[in-house]
């Protein structure tokens, strides 16, 4: 007993843990700035006009875009250690009633979704009847909607639609496909749906 404390004080005064707290107390000893490194008349300066982040945009479009760039969907439903039971009845009615490909599920932030969550890609067809569906079936829980296009950070950026409230994505790390890689993210149904879909009598 007195050998471990012994060694837990030797430990700590060992020359690495001396530098060590030398090098935090030095951090610590530092003095505030004594100026902004801003300046102080940051307010005088003019307000630029920033360039459109959305692509396409950069000045105001001659004629609409055509919707049928859009080539399927994805629904990427948002959970939590309060909510994982939700989210889990909500992906077996949806491979119950829906052609549709089911990723797994992903138990920690991954890509540009920051918390927990499942995805389920569908066809544009499919989205007149998925896009209800979802929102009298969300269960309180948060779904991004984003389309397909050929600019994967603009569809879950720029192009998104929510159900309940939104959630940040993290678009940054968001890469266009590379050579080789199929243009627009595809979808290969993988559910074999067996429930009708409930109808109001
Ligand atoms: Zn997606």
């Amino acid at each position: 007993m007195t050998e471990d404390v012994d060694r837990e004080w030797a430990e700590l005064l060992s020359p690495r843990r001396r530098k060590l707290f030398a090098a935090a107390a030095g951090v610590l000893a530092t003095p505030a700035l004594a100026q902004s490194p801003w300046g102080y008349e940051t307010y005088k300066q003019a307000t630029p006009r920033p360039n459109s982040v959305r692509p396409g945009e950069q000045s105001l479009p001659a004629k609409p875009r055509a919707y049928t760039d859009i080539e399927s969907y994805h629904a990427h439903i948002y959970f939590d250690e309060d909510s994982h039971q939700k989210a889990a009845l909500i992906r077996k009615w949806v491979a119950e009633r829906f052609k549709v490909e089911l990723g797994d599920w992903n138990l920690e932030p991954r890509g540009p979704h920051v918390t927990p969550s499942f995805y389920f890609g569908f066809t544009n067809e499919l989205l007149p009847v998925i896009v209800p569906w979802l929102q009298l079936n969300s269960l309180g829980l948060t779904i991004l909607i984003h389309p397909n296009t050929e600019d994967p950070r603009a569809d879950h950026l720029y192009y998104a639609l929510w159900v309940n409230r939104a959630q940040p994505v993290n678009g940054y790390g968001i890469q266009k496909p590379g050579p080789g890689e199929p243009r627009v993210e595809q979808i290969f149904p993988n559910t074999r749906p067996s429930v009708a879909i409930e109808k109001s009598s």
